[in-house]
Formats: structure tokens, sequence, C-alpha cells
């Protein structure tokens, strides 16, 4: 995909704030610090279109990004950071499945886990989460610098098996090393031409 504009719209707290022209969505979730901004950053060929966080947790907003004219990003708040009070964590939920449960536009939704870890518990429920609501699912092994190509199979198997994946396609990306952005773009753009 050749990133031709890529423009940031806005902050959005309340669903009014959504964009409203229709176009097709794409929306990226996933634990604090899992690597969300890099990747939107490197997808979009931008240094820091969204903001690398400097306060993991707080971001309490989803964060729409205009591509090509053609779609939209939606960067949903971070989960999983330990020092979030149970306030927080409700307002995170109340934001998400507000989000979820009636965003027609939301064509896939990418899950971002650390190629490195064992998903967690918070991971599967955000995976189930999706599907219940019946969107379809990508999910994006992240960091996968850190880790030899001769392990990324056995890292697959752990994912697939703890989030109970149903045939998901797992798509290793660095963004430090920029590899798997072109594949990534790929599986995006089926999305939109289905
Ligand atoms: P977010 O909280 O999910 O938006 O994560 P960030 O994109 O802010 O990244 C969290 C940390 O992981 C930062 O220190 C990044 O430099 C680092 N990071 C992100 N992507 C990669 C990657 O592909 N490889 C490596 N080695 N580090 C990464």
């Amino acid at each position: 995909m050749k990133v031709k504009s890529a423009e940031f719209i806005i902050s959005a707290v309340n669903t009014d704030q959504y964009p409203a022209e229709g176009l097709p969505e794409v929306a990226f979730v996933g634990r604090s610090n899992v690597g969300k901004s890099s990747i939107i950053n490197s997808l979009l060929n931008r240094r820091n279109i969204a903001r690398t966080s400097q306060n993991p947790g707080k971001t309490r907003t989803i964060n729409f990004f205009k591509v090509n004219d053609e779609f939209h990003f939606a960067d949903l708040p971070g989960y999983g950071y330990a020092k979030v009070s149970k306030t927080e964590q409700a307002k995170w939920g109340g934001i998400m499945e507000r989000y979820l449960s009636d965003r027609e536009e939301l064509k896939c939704i990418l899950i971002l886990v650390d190629i490195r870890h064992e998903p967690k518990e918070d991971d599967k429920r955000m995976y189930e989460w999706a599907r219940h609501f019946g969107y379809e699912c990508l999910i994006v092994a992240t960091k996968s610098d850190k880790i030899t190509r001769g392990k990324y199979q056995k890292q697959f198997s752990l994912i697939r098996k703890k989030l109970g994946l149903s045939g998901e396609k797992i798509i290793p990306i660095s963004s430090l090393k920029k590899t798997g952005i072109d594949e990534l773009w790929n599986e995006i753009a089926d999305v939109f031409i289905k």
C-alpha cells in the first residue's frame, strides 16, 4: 500500500466525535507498551503521527487517522497497565464497549501481542470480546527483532493456543527493523478489497 496521505483526525472521547464519513476502518488494540504507536507510525511512514506513549495506560481516548482519503485507522486505548485504578479500568471498558458495540465502519481489529511472551488473560478477553461483537481479527506479533526467526513458529503456537484462535493469521512485525510492514499492509488491504 502506498501511503499518499495520512492525517490525524481527532482524539475522541464521546461517540459523537467519531468520524462520520462512513469510511471503512481498521482498529488497533493491545496491552500498553506492546508497540502499538510504533506500528501505526511505521504503517503510515511517519515518525510520530501516533504519539509513542510517554504515559502508558493514561490514554483514554480513541485516536482516529485518515489514510489516503480512503479509510480510517482507530487507535484504541491500551490495556493491562498495572498501575491503573479500578475507576480508570471501568472508564476504559466503557470507551471500548461504546466503540465496539456500534461501529458499522469497523472491518477488522488488529490485536497486538508481544512475540516474546505468552498472551495474558486480558489479551484473551480482548480477542473474545472482538469475536463476540462479530469482528474479524488479525493478530500482530510485535517486536519480532527480539527473537530469532527459528523461534517464530513456537511463539505462534503459544499465541494461537492461549488466545484460542480460530484460524486467524499471525503477522510478525518489527517497527524497529521495519520488517513485516508490507505483509501487514497487504492483509489490511485485503480487508478493504473483499
Ligand atoms: P504502545 O504503548 O503500545 O503504543 O507502545 P510504543 O509504540 O510506545 O512502544 C513501547 C516501547 O517498545 C518503546 O520503547 C518502543 O521503542 C519499543 N518498541 C516498539 N516497537 C518495537 C520493535 O519493533 N522492536 C523493538 N525492539 N522495540 C520496539
